[in-house]
């Protein structure tokens, strides 16, 4: 049986001053129902920018490319505007990065979670209200707050509303881009565990874009760490975390604070990502790389089987332990 959700060799460009600039470049991955997948890296990585071509949500100067996205076995990439609209919010559906600006600040919250279930799936209005009272209570929130408009809810409301918007129309996959960004540590702990059960309770497949990788680690049995355009390592997320295969995994898990280890000092990425609009034609993340070898600046490394689960996008790959890194900065925390 075929995969829930299918993208194969997604490419998204941008039209910009500078030219071309290719923000996601051959991404591939896949999701089995039930399945959550986090997609982790750095601001300007493409984790967005995946989430947002996966919906056909991208901005004017922005187009897919290349490659497929198939939900249940339907391509969204050569889908019609009106076949994209029945899967938008019933096949596919979103929570958007900044919640306060995902409501409509002049309607009730009932009202746009009603209008939305009318509109996808045509059932009377009295019928919509009811069903938005029942995901209300399954986020967590009062149904008597309904007819409240969003400024009157706290960040942490607003959030929990714009997940039940999300799941109005009942979505086999839900998108969660950056759900925690401007809450506070509770609020975050909460969402995180909310999302959780969501995902139990609804049957969700879930894809969580973050670049809290404790967030992904918490709530993700799979993670996909994205830099430069690509997927670079991908695999089950403790065993990708904890033995990462690829440099810049292994560097992003070094930068994470830690509740147990020495906090004087944080490590450090050295360096930026390269410029997409002209991306370097071997390795993306030589000029950062402390093993970075001759051959990483002469040729573009393949996707690598590490094992059934794991694959990493690096030369050394397989034997990245043998290699001796070069010296990272240490920064002292202030
Ligand atoms: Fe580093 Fe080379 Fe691997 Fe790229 S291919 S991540 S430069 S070791």
């Amino acid at each position: 049986m075929g995969k829930l959700l299918e993208v194969t060799d997604l490419k998204v460009d941008f039209a910009t001053a500078k030219g071309t600039l290719r923000a996601v470049d051959g991404v591939s991955f896949s999701l089995d129902k039930g399945e959550s997948l986090g997609l982790v890296g750095e601001s300007g990585c493409g984790k967005s920018t995946t989430a947002y071509a996966l919906m056909r949500l991208l901005s004017d100067n922005g187009r897919v490319s290349g490659g497929k996205v198939e939900v249940d076995g339907k391509d969204l990439v050569a889908a019609s505007d009106v076949e994209l609209r029945k899967s938008r919010w019933q096949d596919i559906a979103i929570v958007f990065q900044n919640a306060m600006t995902a409501l409509n600040p002049v309607m009730k919250i009932g009202d746009q979670l009603a209008d939305a279930l009318v509109l996808h799936q045509q059932v009377p209005r009295s019928q919509a209200m009811a069903r938005a009272a029942e995901i209300f209570e399954k986020v967590g929130l009062a149904p008597s707050r309904l007819m409240h408009y969003p400024h009157e809810f706290s960040g942490g409301m607003k959030q929990r509303a714009v997940m039940a918007l999300a799941l109005i129309c009942s979505p086999k996959v839900l998108l969660a881009d950056e759900p925690t960004t401007a809450l506070d540590v509770v609020a975050q702990r909460q969402v995180l565990e909310l999302l959780v059960a969501l995902k139990k309770d609804f049957g969700l497949s879930l894809i969580l874009i973050s670049h809290d990788i404790s967030a992904v680690a918490e709530t993700c049995e799979r993670v996909a760490v994205m830099y430069a355009g690509q997927i670079v390592e991908e695999g089950p997320t403790r065993r990708t975390l904890l033995g990462a295969r690829h440099p810049y995994t292994r560097g992003l898990v070094a930068s994470m604070p830690s509740l147990h280890a020495d906090i004087d000092t944080l490590e450090s990425i050295e360096g930026g990502p390269p410029d997409l609009t002209h991306p370097p034609a071997a390795c993306r993340f030589a000029p950062r790389c402390p093993y970075a070898q001759p051959i990483c600046t002469a040729e573009a490394p393949p996707m690598v089987e590490v094992d059934a689960e794991r694959r990493s996008r690096c030369h050394f790959a397989l034997d990245l332990d043998q290699l001796k890194p070069r010296e990272r900065s240490a920064n002292v925390a202030s």
